[in-house]
């Protein structure tokens, strides 16, 4: 009897001290869960160059990708967490025939990219360089139909302080203040018609994104720091060397990574890649593919400072999400641009010229053929110049044997580049022909074919010309082909 209330003392006491232990581990977790906690989700797209439909018009078969389908995803997370931010990266309203013709031959209607993405609630968009494509007049039609704002903290009226774009917007986000700031390459007087960008001047992007990040932080008081930018990653990171092609300051996401303190988030473009996620100095940097092929997605979550009172990041995540043939078709967005597209599509279709043979562009960028000489013949007759330059755009091009339409042209030159004649001499033009024959590594013996292209050089880069004979020697150096 005695041993067994000795042992039930024991038994007690043992439980006691557990209890207490248990009261130790579980008090500070219980702290934390009295902390206000948040969670913020961001949804991002780039590069959507006029793709609504899920539709390749060059070649008029479904494909899947545009708006429409992204609105699936778009509105599926939107039920989860309904405040949630949905964000561009500029390169928008330029890219498809459906644009094209909106932007050149029917520019009454609203902007079919603008209807698409207000149905959808963008908070915001970063202005890219082919909004600029068809001139200030058709680029601010655009933004004023937009139910979002334009952004781009590095765009001036020239010579003033005045930016030509809203640079930042501040949100509420669950109850966070977030700032959303916008930086645009500073390429596009590179690749763009003055006219359609004059009195404009693009700033360094990485002392423009420091002075506004700094403004959002200290004047507007802002919890949260989100970069929507038409700018991609500038080196590669393994290496540090900078991708070859680039003009200065085109991509800067990596430096502004580096050196601007107080971002959080960076939303890229332009590039053209997929970065699901990727951290550079504690920035949570996420690209979306180009054509909406992808949803890009950020998760934040967020506590709130006791003492401060301000929300303070705990963790953040970023993927993206494929918008691949399984995903549906919203029908309300395809509503909204059905007559734009059915437009578009009698436009293709018209027969405007007659092909004795078939012409593929699959081989242009490695011998002479018959379908580039094609641009080269126009550019030559339209301009009386004597040499012509032009790259093979679309690789996949084809005009069948029989009647050709304005869809198999229009896939033959997808881009709205405007043809100019300048003088040149022979050292220059032999100079120009060693930039685009950067085109090819260098060849050694027993290399597979595979392995002569540098995929780091874009193909849009690689002039080919007609009026002069020249051969390159792939084996040779850089600067000592032609
Ligand atoms: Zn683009």
């Amino acid at each position: 009897m005695k041993n067994d209330k000795l042992l039930l003392t024991k038994i007690v006491r043992l439980g006691l001290a557990l209890a207490l232990a248990l009261l130790i581990h579980v008090d500070p977790s219980r702290a934390q869960q009295r902390l206000p906690k948040t969670w913020i989700t961001i949804l991002s797209t780039t590069d959507v160059h006029g793709n609504i439909l899920p539709i390749d018009y060059y070649t008029n078969k479904p494909d899947a990708r545009g708006l429409a389908q992204a609105a699936t995803i778009i509105k599926a997370a939107r039920k989860e967490n309904p405040n949630l931010l949905l964000i561009d990266s500029g390169d928008t309203i330029q890219g498809t025939p459906l644009s094209y013709y909106h932007n050149k031959r029917n520019n009454e209607p609203p902007d079919p990219v603008m209807l698409a993405m207000n149905a959808l609630g963008y908070d915001a968009m970063a202005v890219g360089n082919h909004e600029y494509n068809f001139g200030l007049r058709v680029l601010e039609k655009a933004r004023n139909e937009a139910r979002f704002p334009w952004l781009s903290a590095n765009t001036y009226r020239e010579g003033t302080d005045q930016t030509y774009h809203k640079p930042y917007i501040v949100t509420d986000a669950n109850g966070v203040r977030v700032g959303i700031l916008g930086l645009t390459t500073p390429g596009v007087p590179t690749w763009e018609n003055k006219e359609n960008y004059r009195g404009l001047e693009f700033r360094e992007p990485l002392g423009e994104a420091k002075k506004w990040t700094a403004v959002l932080r200290e004047r507007e008081q802002v919890d949260l720091v989100i970069i929507a930018m038409h700018m991609g990653i500038e080196r590669d990171l393994r290496t540090g060397e900078l991708n070859p092609g680039q003009v200065r300051n085109e991509n800067a996401a990596a430096a502004i990574a580096e050196q601007v303190p107080g971002v959080d988030i960076i939303l890229m473009g332009h590039t053209h890649r997929e970065v699901p996620s990727l951290v550079i100095n504690g920035v949570l940097l996420v690209q979306a593919d180009k054509w909406a092929r992808r949803v890009a997605r950020v998760d934040v979550y967020l506590e709130k400072d006791e003492a401060t009172k301000r929300w303070r990041t705990g963790a953040k995540q970023a993927r993206t999400i494929a918008v691949d043939a399984s995903v549906k078709t919203d029908p309300e967005i395809v509503r909204l641009v059905e007559r734009y597209d059915r437009e578009t599509q009698s436009w293709l279709g018209r027969v405007i010229g007659e092909s004795s043979a078939e012409l593929t562009a699959k081989e242009a960028r490695f011998r002479d053929t018959a379908i580039l000489d094609l641009i080269h013949r126009v550019q030559l007759a339209t301009s009386n110049a004597q040499i012509s330059m032009a790259a093979s755009f679309n690789t996949q091009a084809r005009i069948p044997r029989g009647p050709v339409t304005v869809r198999d042209i229009a896939g033959l030159y997808e881009y709205e580049n405007t043809l100019v004649v300048i003088e040149v001499t022979g050292e220059q033009l032999r100079e120009a022909l060693e930039h685009s024959a950067k085109y090819f590594r260098t060849y050694a013996p027993n290399k597979p074919v595979t392995d002569l292209v540098d995929e780091k050089v874009p193909g849009y880069n690689f002039d080919i010309a007609e009026g002069v004979t020249y051969d390159i020697d792939i084996a040779k150096p850089l600067g000592r082909r032609i």
